[in-house]
């Protein structure tokens, strides 16, 4: 078959683009090594048993959010079966030498406050961590979705700090930091 777009590696990434281009009008073919597509977010199965690689929570679906305006776009929101999180519980981690279980709430301000209640000297370190990724965040005009109007992107100097030291310039208290590492 022709192509004019060639994409290796059916991936989340791969297999978007790909159907993003196709729509576009583009003959387009992902090539995937494996024999499974979906890359880091696909799921198989052995037997009754159904293995996750690894996702459990995919964030931008809710109205509005980058993956649901995608989808809608290609057509396909309404085939997809979505569920939303726990509010108070979207997602639970456990980690450390003793074990210890951490809930995390859906939502910029109850996301802190949720971790806050782990790490209560911090509670405002965490609120000032989480506005701060924030930023970020709308400094990727490709993760809003938006056109870049200028042809340079340039970035904050806290854009290009490594992740451990963005951590350790808002959450003081090493046992904080660390969760945040994991
Ligand atoms: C443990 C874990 C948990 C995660 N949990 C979540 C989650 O809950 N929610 C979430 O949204 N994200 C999660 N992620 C992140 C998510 O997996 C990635 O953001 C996403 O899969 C990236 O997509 P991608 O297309 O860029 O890369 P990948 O998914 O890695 O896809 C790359 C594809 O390219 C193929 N490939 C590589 N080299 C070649 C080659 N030479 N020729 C042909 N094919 C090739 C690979 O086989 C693969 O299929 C998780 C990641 C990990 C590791």
């Amino acid at each position: 078959m022709n192509a004019d777009i060639i994409i290796i590696g059916g991936g989340l990434g791969g297999l978007t683009t790909g159907a993003l281009l196709a729509k576009e009008g583009l003959r387009v073919i992902v090539l995937e090594k494996n024999a499974v597509i979906g890359g880091g977010l696909q799921t198989f199965r052995r037997g009754n048993i159904e293995f996750e690689t690894g996702m459990h929570i995919l964030g931008g679906f809710r109205k509005g959010g980058t993956l649901h305006r995608l989808c809608t776009y290609l057509g396909i929101i309404d085939r997809l079966r979505l569920r939303d999180v726990d509010e108070w519980c979207m997602d639970e981690i456990t980690y450390g030498e003793d074990n210890a279980t951490y809930r995390i709430a859906s939502g910029r301000q109850a996301f802190a406050e949720s971790l806050a209640v782990y790490f209560p000297k911090q509670r405002e370190q965490l609120h000032n961590y989480v506005e701060a990724l924030y930023k970020l965040t709308d400094e990727i005009d490709i993760f809003h979705l938006r056109l870049t109007s200028e042809g340079i992107v340039s970035h904050s100097e806290q854009f290009l700090w490594p992740v451990d030291k963005f951590i350790a310039h808002y959450v003081t208290d090493q046992n904080c930091a660390t969760f945040w590492r994991i």
